[in-house]
């Protein structure tokens, strides 16, 4: 196999359209935030119904500005699921608050909300709900549970930019949503995030939280009256990300079809039956971000990913669980303690999924996959 064949895991699709206009911006003489920042800002605020929208240069920092926006520190506690990205628990401990972790449901591989409830205690002011690989939580229990409880709801909708809730976009309803710009993600603006504001928080507070807490009045005049960060988007980012938000709703389409094409194929291998566990097969409000399927036991990972990308595939693992990484264990955290997010954890494999991908390119990896685990006996 030549390496030129190889198959990465993901790939952005950036268009010539695109790439002109970052050359534009870049002979302009403003590269850094400026007008296409208010422009990428517009398209997403339209996006997501009309509702305020700031961008960030990570989807990071966007989640730990809307940590500050509601007031979260030292002494808070915040509900999550331990099966995500380690940004999403980081940001909890960036604020100085304390992450409380709720196992997750094994078949949709979120936050189970069944056991959010018995989680809360008088210290938790917030519930952050990751809806991994772009398949929706269940925003109506969440949301039930956060207004009997008086708590504010964070969605990490890093993944999830064209997802839905019960036909409702993710982020054009709710309170504060946060999304990532990252070149793996459905929309890139290279690295970025935005975070979709609430009515009642103030989008001046966010622009200072974002830029060194810096309010300028007049033409001379400026006062810092609030610890902010350095958290701005260039103009060169905004281009990029202007480009995709042309394009993300096509994009998901595209990566919709390829998924029903895995299911087709890994179905027809008769998968399921050899005990492998496949995605939800939800057409409707995900946004296919990621297809992953969860190996059995009794077959090694890392042997299937080399066996793989021996046969030019590449493969991803998202994610390891977040409390058994060593910071987290020093914190407390023990093996045992979410055993849904560790068995998912060992055993979910990512296959490649973008909207450049052939047809021929799925059938690809399921003929691999299959032949692959036939090899280890499945
Ligand atoms: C990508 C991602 C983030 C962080 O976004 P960055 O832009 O990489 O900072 C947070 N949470 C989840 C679930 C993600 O997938």
């Amino acid at each position: 196999m030549n390496t030129t064949d190889f198959l990465p895991l993901t790939r952005p699709d950036i268009d010539e359209d695109t790439i002109a206009g970052v050359v534009e911006v870049l002979r302009s003489g403003w590269i850094t935030t400026g007008p296409w920042n208010t422009k990428f800002e517009q398209s997403l605020s339209e996006y997501f119904g009309g509702r305020q929208v700031r961008t960030f240069n990570s989807g990071t920092v966007t989640m730990e500005v809307a940590l500050r926006m509601l007031g979260v520190g030292p002494g808070d506690e915040v509900i999550t699921t331990p099966l995500s990205w380690v940004a999403t628990a980081n940001v909890v401990l960036a604020v100085g608050a304390t992450p409380v972790f709720v196992d997750i449901d094994p078949i949709t591989r979120n936050i189970d909300t069944a056991g959010i409830e018995a989680a809360i205690t008088p210290r938790t002011k917030v519930i952050l709900p990751v809806h991994l690989a772009g398949l929706p939580c269940d925003l109506d229990a969440i949301f039930t549970l956060a207004q009997r409880h008086g708590l504010r709801v964070l969605e990490d909708a890093a993944q999830a930019i064209g997802s839905t809730w019960r036909t409702r976009r993710i982020g054009s309803f709710g309170d504060y949503s946060s999304f990532s710009f990252h070149p793996n993600k459905n929309a890139t603006s290279i690295e970025g995030g935005c975070l979709v504001l609430p009515p009642d928080a103030d989008p001046g507070l966010v622009e200072r939280l974002r830029l060194q807490g810096v309010r300028r009045f007049g033409l001379d005049g400026m006062d810092v009256d609030v610890l902010g960060s350095k958290a701005n988007l260039t103009d060169v980012a905004a281009r990029v990300g202007f480009g995709q938000m042309q394009r993300v709703d096509g994009f998901n389409r595209r990566r919709t079809a390829l998924a029903q094409a895995y299911f087709a194929l890994l179905d027809a291998f008769g998968l399921p039956a050899r005990g492998v566990q496949l995605p939800v097969r939800d057409f409707e409000s995900s946004n296919w971000h990621m297809f992953q399927i969860v190996l059995p036991a009794e077959v090694q990972r890392a042997a299937v990913m080399q066996a793989l990308k021996d046969r030019g595939i590449g493969t991803g693992v998202h994610y390891p669980p977040i409390h058994l990484f060593t910071m987290y264990r020093k914190l407390g955290f023990e093996p045992g303690q979410f055993p849904h997010a560790e068995r998912v954890g060992t055993g979910i494999l990512t296959l490649p999924l973008f909207p450049a991908m052939r047809d021929a390119d799925i059938a690809r990896v399921a003929e691999a996959l299959s032949t692959v685990l036939r090899e280890f006996g499945l």
